[in-house]
């Protein structure tokens, strides 16, 4: 048995992905990115560590405040709807956040202020008084994108507020030509109101985040190389990081800022803070002091997010965490978008890719665990869903090589080799042998995020074990006279070599791994140095099939307009 390296004593790790915000159902790119974090969390407790896996909904702001009253409900209730949607979706593709929290629950609101207390104190809080578009017949500040009017660049009629769909432009609301609001049809005016700046630009934030974002292992070499722009200025000294808006007015559906009537906090303020929150909530429900976990330097902090987010999760957060007297997190983790066909996401059509469809049809969810696994490298890069790339990898790398291996060998065990395992001989051995040394490389693989690489090394190993079936011919063995110890070893080399590609597949597919747990009467299958057989005598249960393929009508059906 070859030697494997020691692994370090069980962590403590604490993982986050990003919180949805609570105005709609998932979409693909949500599941995409839970399904990375998944197997990830998967591969760390398969190894002994200690995981809290949480999330929550991305709850206050004005779109959901408004998309509420459009509905005749508060938005408490309209994000208690969403929320209810939440689980069922989840369970479906085995996603096992250890807590789905809100950023409205109590924890958040009084986390969130505290946080600001302590910014406050460190000087790292300011007001200025800005002059913006306000809905007169409404009574609101009107968020850009509830102001609309002609570009100012191009002149194309009904342009949002930041930007122009037609011509790319990028301004300011007050830039627009005619605008009206969104809400009411009115005319905005001008109005003043003092708001609450976080000081990003204040020298100590930039010297830590300098610091912070260089330090090895925090952020992906695409990622740094992305924010090195955002801290640098051009000949004239401008650009750099800026200061952040931090308030909004009432009415807003949010946390009130703490000594700052009718002042709430910008939904973005208190989003990441939703992290800590929902770890909290579910500390005290599982009887851990939060305050001692969190605060302890062993603990290991990381977030998964997609790369539209990144500034917040790199620069604000950070700073704000650093600031407040807190610990950082020690990475994050940066995702690209998810094509379909090669199609971004559009707003209104989505992707053509509906998870929630994808489970009614009682698609299996480990196809899709699958295949977005073997794609995502742990780089920040996009990734491309392909109907017939996945219909191939699913039909030929996962059935034609992966589940064959098992139904080739188990039914001469349970109808004609008394339901156990036989003696193995060198040959079998051998080839074993080679599966056990690319255990911990595997799980390294995953621990680098790169599924891509774990999958394909998998797939290679199925392939030798392939090999040895077609040299071997078990169903030959069975029609000849005096070969029946050399089938049970034959047989039983393959039921040891299954166990192994199944243990590598875990993380990414923990039900059928629970299948064949059971199917092979063992223990939860992790991770570990020098992996004893299960050896001759062990029992095994009947095999009963445990993967479809997938066939074109179910596709065709998932994408049917
Ligand atoms: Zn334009």
């Amino acid at each position: 048995m070859p030697a494997t390296s020691v692994q370090p004593a069980s962590r403590q790790i604490f993982v986050t992905t990003a919180l949805p915000y609570a105005n709609g159902n998932f979409h693909i790119g949500h599941i995409m990115e839970y399904i990375q974090a998944d197997v990830w969390v998967r591969a760390q407790r398969m190894q002994g560590h200690e995981v809290h896996f949480v999330c929550a909904d991305d709850a206050h702001g004005a779109p959901i405040m408004i998309a509420a009253e459009q509905a005749g409900i508060t938005p408490a209730q309209f994000v208690a709807n969403i929320a209810s949607g939440r689980k069922p979706c989840l369970d479906g593709f085995h996603i096992a956040f250890d807590n789905w929290h809100s950023t409205d629950g109590a924890e958040n609101h009084v986390l969130a202020q505290q946080i600001y207390r302590d910014l406050r104190d460190a000087g790292l809080i300011a007001t200025k008084t800005i002059e913006q578009f306000f809905d007169p017949e409404k009574s609101m500040f009107l968020p850009d994108r509830f102001i609309k009017g002609e570009c100012p660049k191009c002149g194309a009629q009904d342009q949002y507020g930041d930007s122009c769909e037609a011509c790319g432009a990028v301004y300011v609301p007050t830039d627009l030509k005619n605008p009206r609001s969104a809400l009411s049809g009115a005319t905005p005016v001008l109005k003043k109101s003092e708001h609450y700046f976080f000081k990003l630009s204040d020298p100590r934030c930039i010297d830590y985040l300098e610091k912070w974002t260089h330090e090895s292992g925090r952020l992906q070499p695409e990622v740094l190389n992305k924010i090195k722009e955002w801290f640098a200025k051009d000949e004239h000294g401008q650009g750099g990081l800026s200061d952040w808006d931090i308030s909004r007015d009432a009415p807003y559906f949010g946390i009130e800022i703490p000594d700052a009537p009718g002042k709430y906090f910008y939904v973005w303020l208190d989003a990441p803070i939703g992290y800590l929150a929902s770890l909290k909530n579910h500390l005290d429900k599982i009887g851990v002091d939060y305050e001692a976990y969190i605060n302890n330097p062993a603990v290991e902090q990381y977030h998964f997010i997609g790369k539209d987010i990144t500034y917040f999760h790199t620069l604000f957060w950070p700073a704000m965490l650093h600031f407040s007297g807190r610990k950082t997190p020690n990475a994050v983790f940066v995702h690209g978008f998810l094509t379909v066909s090669g199609q971004k996401m559009s707003k209104s059509r989505g992707t053509g890719l509906d998870p929630l469809k994808y489970l009614k049809l009682g698609m299996n969810p480990e196809w899709l665990r699958y295949y977005l696994a073997a794609k995502l490298n742990g780089r920040n890069e996009d990734v491309d869903f392909n109907p017939e790339d996945f219909m191939a990898r699913v039909n030929s790398d996962l059935v034609g090589k992966y589940i064959n291996i098992a139904s080739r060998a188990a039914g001469f065990i349970s109808k004609r080799l008394g339901e156990k395992l036989g003696a193995i001989s060198d040959d079998g051995l051998a080839l074993l042998s080679l599966l056990q040394a690319q255990m911990e490389p595997v799980a390294q693989m995953y621990n680098e995020r790169d599924c891509a690489k774990a999958l394909r090394e998998v797939m290679l190993l199925a392939d030798r074990v392939n090999e040895y079936v077609d040299l071997n011919k078990p169903w030959e063995l069975a029609k000849q006279e005096g070969k029946e110890a050399r089938l049970h070893d034959v047989c039983s080399t393959c039921i040891e070599a299954f166990r192994m590609l199944s243990l590598m597949l875990k993380p990414v597919m923990p039900d059928l791994a629970a299948q064949v747990e059971r199917f092979l009467n063992i223990e939860p299958m992790r991770f570990q140095a020098g992996l004893p057989l299960l050896g001759a005598g062990h029992p095994i249960a009947e095999y009963k099939h445990l993967m479809q393929r997938v066939d074109t009508p179910l596709l065709d059906a998932l994408f049917e307009a």
